[in-house]
């Protein structure tokens, strides 16, 4: 029988069946709302054959309960981490079960509180390592050693996220943000001036469209691959800056392109 070529195929009951490349990317840009990805020029991803789903819809409106909602399907996530049990629906594992190796990479503290299960790498560097460039590029080296055909990477990028620094803008892309001047305002007692809001819009806009360029080798070369976010940033809607664990919708809603 002939193989099948990636894509989405339907059974007559309906159902579908995906049929992935060997090399299966989900990228994450952290902090990244619909809104604010509409306005950055993204050439490379908009040449990369994607089926764009913006508005998509994150499952929590932070970091953590959004990967493991990723990780689990499961919802509503306000934690993320106590809910976990091995016998969860747990994505890495689904890889395996497909004869996949899994590798997760991630610039954000995510390690601290998920579940390492069902990673054959696991890779949070150092901070001062965890610009988007070296994240690729530990991608790439484990794509040319890592014995198995298929694998699956979880790949989290930290440069979108606040103080919105990275290599195209200035800063190193690894941000030891809670030091930063961004976080002099507190988002529940500061009034912020608009002239701010526009300058910190800029910014992340310049992380996005340096997250272009970064993703370009990703882009290029043959596999199924997604990007989207976490949760969104807001700036200044509904008298809100930044996220955190608010229930407002804004901040659920994120970029999702999808190229399977
Ligand atoms: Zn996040």
């Amino acid at each position: 029988m002939e193989k099948e070529k990636p894509g989405i195929y339907f059974n007559k009951d309906n159902s579908f069946r995906v049929v992935y490349h060997q090399t299966v990317i989900l990228a994450v840009m952290d902090s990244v709302g619909h809104e604010q990805f509409q306005k950055a020029k993204t050439p490379n991803m908009d040449k990369g054959g994607f089926t764009n789903f913006s508005p998509a819809y994150a499952g929590a409106t932070w970091t953590i309960p959004s990967v493991v909602h990723m990780m689990t399907g499961r919802l509503p996530l306000y934690g993320g981490r106590e809910q976990i049990l091995p016998s969860c629906y747990w994505l890495p594992k689904r890889f395996h079960d497909w004869g996949g190796s899994t590798h997760y990479i991630a610039a954000v503290g995510i390690p601290t509180h998920i579940i390492k299960y069902c990673w054959d790498t696991f890779d949070f560097p150092d901070r001062g390592e965890r610009y988007a460039e070296n994240l690729i590029n530990k991608a790439l080296n484990i794509m040319k050693e890592f014995p198995t055909k298929r694998k699956f990477f979880y790949i989290h990028f930290e440069d979108t996220h606040s103080p919105y620094e990275c290599k195209g803008n200035g800063g190193e892309g690894s941000t030891d943000w809670r030091i930063k001047e961004i976080l002099k305002y507190n988002s529940r007692t500061a009034e912020i001036e608009p002239e701010y809001f526009e300058y910190l819009k800029k910014r992340q806009i310049e992380t996005i469209e340096h997250m272009d360029k970064v993703l370009k080798p990703l882009i290029d070369m043959e596999s199924t691959l997604m990007i989207t976010s976490d949760h969104s940033d807001c700036f200044g809607k509904c008298h809100y800056f930044g996220h955190d664990n608010s229930r407002i919708h804004k901040l659920l809603e994120v970029p999702l392109l999808v190229r399977v």
